[in-house]
């Protein structure tokens, strides 16, 4: 029986020629017996604002943007905290 030790990862980026966003599709693999990794904890589908998993769970499809072209989680709490206070 295979420990599932070693990892193989693939992650394709795609841009969306209609709407300019980028998705990254993720797989990981077993590099020694080749059994696919299932992502857990996302709901199946594509969402071109976060994180979603395909039917069989074994690609993740999480989008993304350039640095910059939207706020950070750390500007988004910073932004949060400021509304509270005011
Ligand atoms: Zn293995």
């Amino acid at each position: 029986m295979c420990k599932h030790m070693n990892f193989a990862a693939q992650v394709n980026v795609a841009r969306m020629e209609d709407t300019g966003q980028f998705m990254a599709d993720i797989t990981v693999r077993c590099s020694e017996c080749n059994v696919p990794f299932q992502f857990l904890g996302m709901e199946a589908g594509i969402d071109t604002h976060g994180a979603r998993v395909s039917v069989d769970g074994l690609e993740a499809r999480i989008a993304i943007c350039p640095q910059g072209a939207r706020p950070n989680p750390l500007q988004r709490m910073a932004f949060n905290v400021k509304r509270f206070d005011g």
